[in-house]
């Protein structure tokens, strides 16, 4: 029989790439398919915590083995910000008011280092496991780019000359920071 993981989302993308990552042998589900639609409130004060919420929250409800993620931009010169409030630094998912928040804070400073960070909590029957992905890199003075999502347009990473939002999906996705916490997921599940 499949094994099944829990994923504590509602968004259909995340889930689908978890389930090509994992494969065949595992069947991934999200909080969609268990009718879970209230509101799970992620007040950690680390990526840790808010993943270990998530993840409690669906393990809780189903007894199903659970997997919650949390991911953020955090930046050198900011002592960590955005950090876990990335998604909600300068407006609620707004990501223009956001990144201009961010480039605004660092006008003239010339300590540019960040990272992307990834991670991901399982909660089951045999206890808590957390699975961490890191991307370095730096930021840039402008918006470049228009793929992908969030900070995307402002981050190049490290050994790179453009930023995530003007790189093809699929070369971000080798290097970032959610494949790689998925990576290590998957070695664990595979042991
Ligand atoms: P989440 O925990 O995956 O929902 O990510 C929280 C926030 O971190 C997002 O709303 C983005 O602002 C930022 N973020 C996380 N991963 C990325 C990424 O790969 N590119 C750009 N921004 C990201």
């Amino acid at each position: 029989m499949k094994k099944e993981i829990l994923i504590a989302t509602h968004n259909q993308h995340k889930k689908e790439e978890i389930q090509q990552i994992l494969g065949d042998r595992f069947k991934v589900t999200s909080l969609t398919d268990y009718d879970l639609h209230e509101e799970i409130v992620e007040d950690g004060s680390t990526f840790h915590e808010n993943a270990l919420i998530k993840a409690k929250y669906c393990f809780e409800k189903t007894g199903k083995p659970s997997l919650g993620d949390d991911s953020g931009l955090v930046v050198d010169a900011l002592d960590g910000r955005p950090g876990i409030y990335s998604a909600r630094y300068a407006g609620n998912h707004d990501f223009a008011k956001n990144m201009a928040k961010v480039l605004e804070e660092l006008e003239g400073e010339e300590n540019r280092k960040a990272y992307f960070v990834t991670v991901m909590c399982l909660v089951d029957d045999s206890g808590v496991n957390y699975f961490e992905g890191r991307v370095y890199g730096n930021l840039t003075r402008e918006i470049l780019g228009e793929k992908g999502f969030g900070y995307d347009p402002v981050f190049i990473p490290n050994d790179h000359d453009i930023t995530f939002a003007e790189m093809a999906a699929e070369e971000k996705n080798k290097i970032s920071h959610r494949k790689q916490a998925i990576e290590k997921f998957l070695e664990f599940m595979e042991k």
